[in-house]
This record gives structure tokens, sequence and C-alpha cells, in this order.
């Protein structure tokens, strides 16, 4: 017996020390037989139905506010290009989003801004229009507790952001506008610079060196009336800038980890340390570009090559000239597109931020309808997929939990706290 119980102990421990991260315990392992595919896909499912899943960022109101787009009909995303709607939210047991009012960025005067201003409401009420019309399926949400509320009564919640701060115009009261509509989170900026801060992008180079005066304005405006800050998009300077001055943590609805694959709009290592440090959490985004560093592709190389060999330089080319080489060369990037990232490329980047920033500061915001969509997680439908790669990889319930809402909600609880004490501050 004695021998047995040596042997048995060996066994284990060789077991043990070839494994990768050890798996949830489940039914099948006390019994002692190995979980088959099926059997963790099955766990998988069950703990994805069981937590609470936020998507911190879609584009969607640029679809809502096209005539005839219905969220209650089921859309095919090869046909129509569209990522969400509340029929494929329900397929991928998607319990709760943020609806981003996305402005792209233009010129910066008081008619731009006012025309922004106006767009921005405009994709706002239509998002509040498809909730109020789907009362069955959807709720409006604004407080971290409603999408608690909200999944206990079988319903999906819908919050409301913007991303870009171009629809503030130059106006400070613009932000409590928005708060008012309902926005609970705004991304500073996006690929341009605006008034507020620099982006990551602009190919100008900064503006500001980080937050503009305004920017700094806004930001502790936004802490204010309880508007979480997002910094995604924004430039090094502006992170750095915004973490000094918010007294709330801060967000980056939909970043990934430099480290692991290099882009300007990717967090460095310093940065998700930082973020972490001050209480805060980086969703991870399902855009190719940012998961993988673009592989090879020789096809369209070739084809763009050949099409080049027939053109005069562009600098002698003619305005109609120059339309149609555009014309050409946006053919051939359709014709050859670059294969998609994968999910477990995109829970590598998880993997690493976990190891830098610690499994309470990590988030998903897929960018649905923004350009995000990867093999396995294409759209909305699909995102219970993530679920079953955490888990294959090792990751418990409860972790899964923090990392699909939990660490979400909490940054979202304390920058609602800091604005009710300002309010009672204030009062007094
Ligand atoms: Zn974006």
């Amino acid at each position: 017996m004695r021998y047995q119980t040596l042997f048995l102990s060996c066994l284990l421990l060789l077991v043990a020390s070839c494994s990768e991260p050890p798996k949830k315990e489940s039914s099948a392992k006390e019994t002692g037989a190995a979980e088959t595919e099926a059997q963790l896909v099955a766990r998988a499912l069950e703990i994805h139905d069981r937590v609470l899943t936020m998507d911190t960022h879609a584009d969607t109101p640029l679809r809502m506010i096209e005539p005839g787009f219905d969220m209650s009909v089921r859309h095919d995303p090869n046909e129509s290009g569209s990522k969400v709607d509340y029929p494929r939210m329900i397929e991928g047991g998607l319990d709760s989003i943020f609806f981003a009012a996305f402005v792209a960025q233009d010129i910066r005067d008081d008619e731009g801004d006012s025309r922004a201003k106006a767009l921005a409401i405009q994709m706002i009420d239509a998002t509040i229009e498809s909730a109020l019309a789907n009362p069955d399926t959807v709720g409006l949400a604004q407080t971290p507790d409603d999408a608690i509320e909200l999944e206990k009564q079988g319903k999906r919640a819908v919050y409301i952001a913007m991303e870009n701060g171009y629809p503030i115009g130059s106006d400070l009261a613009n932000v409590e506008v928005f708060y008012d509509k309902g926005v609970r989170y705004i991304t500073l900026v996006h690929s341009t610079n605006n008034d507020l801060a620099d982006s990551s992008t602009d190919s100008k180079g900064p503006e500001h060196e980080g937050l503009s005066q305004f920017g700094e304005e806004v930001v502790k405006e936004m802490n204010r009336l309880g508007i979480m800050i997002d910094v995604s998009h924004a430039s090094d300077d502006v992170f750095y800038d915004t973490i000094a001055i918010s007294e709330a943590p801060i967000i980056a609805t939909h970043s990934n980890a430099r480290a692991v694959t290099e882009h300007k709009r990717n967090m460095s290592d310093e940065m998700l340390k930082t973020i972490a440090e001050h209480g805060g959490v980086v969703q991870l985004t399902m855009y190719s570009a940012y998961l993988r560093a673009a592989p090879g592709n020789p096809k369209r190389d070739a084809a763009i090559a050949a099409a080049r060999a027939n053109m005069k330089p562009p600098s002698e080319m003619t305005n109609d000239e120059r339309g149609a080489m555009r014309q050409t060369l946006n053919e051939i990037n359709q014709a050859f597109p670059d294969p998609l990232a994968t999910v477990q490329q995109a829970v590598d980047h998880i993997d690493y931020i976990v190891s830098v920033a610690g499994i309470d500061h990590v988030g998903i915001g897929c960018d649905f309808d923004g350009g995000g969509g990867i093999e396995g997680v294409f759209d909305a439908s699909e995102v219970m997929n993530i679920t079953i790669e955490l888990v294959r990889r090792g990751y418990s319930e409860e972790e899964i939990g923090k990392i699909w809402s939990g660490n979400l909600l909490r940054v979202f609880r304390e920058v609602q706290a800091l604005a009710e004490q300002k309010a009672t501050k204030a009062a007094i």
C-alpha cells in the first residue's frame, strides 16, 4: 500500500508539473477522468451564462441612425457588415454593452462643433429609442447596479457612451448636457487631435503635449458629474496627464498591450502598471491590427506592384487619375485582406495584461461596428468563445467574472461615489 501511495504521489506530482496552469475543478476531474473538449466547452458556457458579461465599446449608434436599421432584427455580418443587434447579443450571452456615439473628428470651429454635438445627440437618441422599442429584451442603464438588476430580469443592459470629446466643442456645460442624456463614459479623443487632447495616431504629431487646458477642465467636470474617463486613442502624454488630474480611476475602453503587439494605440507596460496602481482598468479590444503584427500578404503586394507599373508617378497625376488610383488600391486591399486575428491571440493579450497589471485591471471592449471582430469573435453572437479560451487556460469563474464586468463595475462605482461626495460637499 505504501509503495502504491508513493507511486501515485509521484505520478500526480509529475502530472502537476507537466500540466499548464491548473484548470478549475470539474466533475470530470473529481471522478479522476480527464475533461474532454466537449466537457470543457459545456463548463465554459455555464460559466459564461452565470457571470455578468459586459462589452464596453461598440460603435453601433452609427448603424442605428441608418434609415431602416432595426436592432431587433438579426443581421448577417458578412452581408451587412453589422456586428451587433439584440438577437445576436442574446445568442452570444452578452448581458450588457456600452453603445458609444462616435463622431469622427472634423473642422474645429463653432459650426463644426455644433454639427458634431447635433450628430452625437442624434446617435444617443437613436440608442435610447432602440432600447425603448424593445422593452422585453433590453433596458437602458445608467448605474453599475442597473446591469445587475436587468440581468436578473433576463434583459440586456444598454449603456450610453461617447467616443471622441469633439461634440463637447469648447463649452464645458456640454459635458453635463451629455451626462443628462445618459452618457457614462467619454473617450477624450479619437484618431486625430481635438480641442481637449492629443491623439496617439495624429500624423501631425502632438499639439498640446498632452491634455489641453480645456481638456483638464473637462476631466475635472467628468469627475464632478460621475462620467468615466476613457483614454483609448489618447497619446501617452494625455494618459499620464489624465492619471495625474483625475481624482477617480480611469479606463481604456478598447486598448491592448504594446509589448505583445507594437502599436501606438496599445498601452506600454508602464501605462498598464500605472493605470492599475490608480485602480483603473484596460478593456481588451478585438481589433486585428492591435492584436498581432500584420502578417505578410505577398499576393496583395504583387497586385499593387502590377497596378503601379501601369500608372504615372502620383506627382504627375491629375485629380481624376489620383482618385482612380485610390479606388484601384482599395479594390486590391478588399480582394486580398489580411487574415483576421484569432481568439488565442486576444487571450494572449489578456494573459499579458494580467501578468503586468493584475487580474483586477483587465476587461473586454470589442469595438464591434468600429472595426472590431476577429476569427472566432466576429460579432456579438460569438463572444462566448472568449470565455471558452479563458477556461481552457485555467482562469477560474471568479477571475472570468472580474474580466467580463467585475473590474469595470468597480471603477464605475468609484467614479460615481466620487461624484456623490462632491455633490454632498457642494450642498453643505
Ligand atoms: Zn475607437
